[in-house]
């Protein structure tokens, strides 16, 4: 048979070698039946019981993976239970079976699709991939009535690799690290819940991989490269052989590194650069400690606000901040302020729909529009400030009247808690996200207002390029070599230094080890990444002189595409680290126009 490649989203490391299991064909469908009058009171009975054993199941599962995993997560299922939980969900199916006289598990399905069909509808990501949140309880409840167990069976444990068109969070839960080795979903992206739960659980995932669940079969021998985010059905002896040295190299890069992550990110002639973590939760904090964080670069603060109804108060800001703030110490953190909006959030901040959510009002700007949102959490970062460094940092600045807004509201809080004798670092610094070209083309000026940079590659190549980062149909596009993005990297990190201010890049970009060497020679002071990554970059920082890199990057300018670009950094990485790149380019792939 010949070898199959199809690309997709790597979300968590690792490569996996082993037996497919495609989940997606065992997902229970409920058929229509008709039943006699009589019968519809004992059918609404049944329909209670598998909802109060759907709740009973969450909780058990949701008391086990706080345990396991860390309570972050297992607030992920409050939305189950709110899903779970909406009477109106439950009216309505049994009002339903009562007026057409159908069955309980065809009621629940016909009732929770106006749910899924406007999920899918919305543009935002993050709540689009909410939809595997009703999946996930509809599919629950229908287990529970047609008495089928509520997970996945692994036939065979330390061999299996799942596919599946989506995998919800309760599927993830269920997964015991050592049973599955790689997961390898259709949908999903890099903040879908699934994906998040994978990278916690240390197995390797593949998201985004098209129509992948029409290509594989049950028991086929399957590779998956969570890094690469590459998905090979029925490899040739050669890959295979490939593919497992690169395991093994792994592994045995990942026993080396993890003694790197204590030492300093220098290159040889002396040029330090911060590495620092990217985190959602602050059960995260631990994990970054122990791969080598010299702080946190990347606090999405947003994700306090998920998954829940009511807005979190000043007080519970203040709680996570100083608890990070505390945990940290003395490494610094920055907390990035609300990056939310457009549909995001619609049920907690009410918010009118917008056609263009990642053009609309997000970010700063709904901060600034709504400043009663903005004034608890800045009051809060202050107040967290007095337990050990933090540092505040603003999202989608596109100009300098935004920072000098923000900033306006920061005075006005610092001069309240003031007044209020309440200790916080007058000192804190202050930094403007870039990640809006505008920002990017008027750094200079940005950078006579802020303390400090940080570069979001993962919107500034959207609004750069014009390619929604999370349309797998234009994913092929977005291209972080593309001229246009270095040469705004590069006037970012001279509008900052001449202006004496330091500048670190916080997209996914900075925890890629491809372009490690690109970054020292374009000489950012900080690159923030998820922990997982961090000692690879530590690495690959500490191999080359800064020289070297300067004069990498130098050449990397002279190239007029993205390929180019690539093609000449992969060259230099294969000649560097001969055991860490993988020396065989991979086949080509099939499934995606542009992958190769
Ligand atoms: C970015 O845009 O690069 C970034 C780090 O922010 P987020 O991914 O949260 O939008
Ligand atoms: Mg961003």
């Amino acid at each position: 048979m010949t070898p199959q490649v199809f690309r997709g989203i790597g979300v968590s490391p690792g490569v996996a070698i082993g037996r497919a299991l495609v989940v997606e064909a065992r997902r229970p469908r409920a058929k229509r039946e008709m039943l006699d009058a009589a019968r519809v009171p004992t059918e609404v009975i049944r329909l209670r019981k598998a909802l109060g054993d759907a709740r009973q199941q969450i909780l058990e599962v949701q008391g086990r993976i706080a345990k396991e995993v860390g309570a972050q997560y297992a607030r992920i299922f409050d939305a189950h239970l709110l899903i779970l939980e909406d009477r109106l969900v439950a009216e309505e199916a049994i009002a339903y079976i009562q007026t057409q006289r159908v069955n309980a598990e065809y009621a629940v399905q016909e009732v929770l699709e106006p749910l899924r069909q406007a999920f899918s509808r919305v543009e935002d990501g993050y709540l689009r991939e909410r939809r595997s949140d009703v999946d996930d309880v509809g599919e629950r409840i229908l287990r529970n009535l047609l008495g089928q167990r509520p997970s996945i069976q692994v036939e065979r444990p330390g061999e299996t690799i799942l596919f599946a068109h989506e995998l919800t969070p309760s599927d993830m839960a269920t997964l015991q690290r050592d049973a599955v080795l790689g997961v390898a979903t259709e949908t999903g992206g890099r903040t879908s819940h699934s994906a998040i739960m994978a990278r916690s659980l240390e197995i390797p995932a593949v998201v985004g991989v098209e129509n992948i669940c029409a290509h594989v079969r049950d028991h086929d021998t399957v590779i998956l490269d969570g890094l690469e985010g590459l998905v090979i059905l029925t490899p040739d002896r050669e890959i295979l052989g490939h593919y497992h040295a690169r395991k093994q190299h792994l592994a045995y890069v990942g026993r080396a590194l993890h003694k790197l992550g204590s030492l300093p990110a220098e290159t040889q002639d002396g040029y330090r650069v911060r590495v620092t973590a990217n985190i959602e939760f602050p059960a995260e904090l631990p994990q970054a400690k122990t791969h080598g964080a010299e702080g946190i670069g990347l606090y999405r603060s947003e994700f306090l606000y998920l998954n829940r109804h009511d807005l979190p108060a000043e007080q519970e800001h203040f709680e996570v901040y100083r608890a990070v703030a505390a945990e940290m110490h003395p490494r610094p953190t920055i907390i990035r302020t609300l990056d939310f909006g457009g549909d995001k959030l619609a049920s907690a901040i009410h918010l009118a729909t917008e056609e263009n959510p990642s053009l609309g009002l997000r970010a700063i700007r709904l901060c600034l529009h709504r400043p009663e949102l903005f004034r608890g959490q800045l009051r809060a970062i202050l107040r967290a400030s007095a337990f050990g460094p933090l540092r505040i940092m603003y999202p989608m600045i596109s100009g300098v009247a935004e920072v000098r807004a923000a900033n306006a509201l920061l005075d006005e809080a610092k001069a309240e808690l003031t007044k209020a004798g309440v200790p916080f670092d007058p000192e804190i610094q202050v930094g403007a996200m870039i990640e809006i070209p505008s920002a990017a083309v008027i750094a200079d000026l940005l950078a006579r207002e802020v303390d400090f940079f940080s570069v979001g590659t993962n919107d500034l190549i959207q609004y750069a390029l014009a390619i929604d980062r999370i349309n797998e149909q234009v994913a092929y596009l977005y291209e972080p070599l593309h001229p246009a993005v270095l040469r705004m990297l590069r006037s970012v990190v001279s509008a900052a230094h001449d202006e004496g201010i330091w500048v670190s890049m916080c997209g996914e970009m900075a925890g890629d080890p491809l372009y490690s060497l690109l970054l020292v020679g374009l000489g950012f002071d900080e690159l923030s990444m998820t922990p997982a990554s961090i000692p690879l970059v530590k690495r690959m920082v500490r191999s080359i002189t800064y020289r070297q890199a300067a004069d990498l990057a130098h050449r990397l300018f002279g190239c007029a595409t993205a390929q180019e670009v690539e093609g000449l950094l992969r060259h230099e990485m294969r000649t560097r680290f001969p055991e860490y790149i993988s020396g065989t380019p991979p086949p080509r792939a099939e499934g995606r126009p542009g992958s190769d």
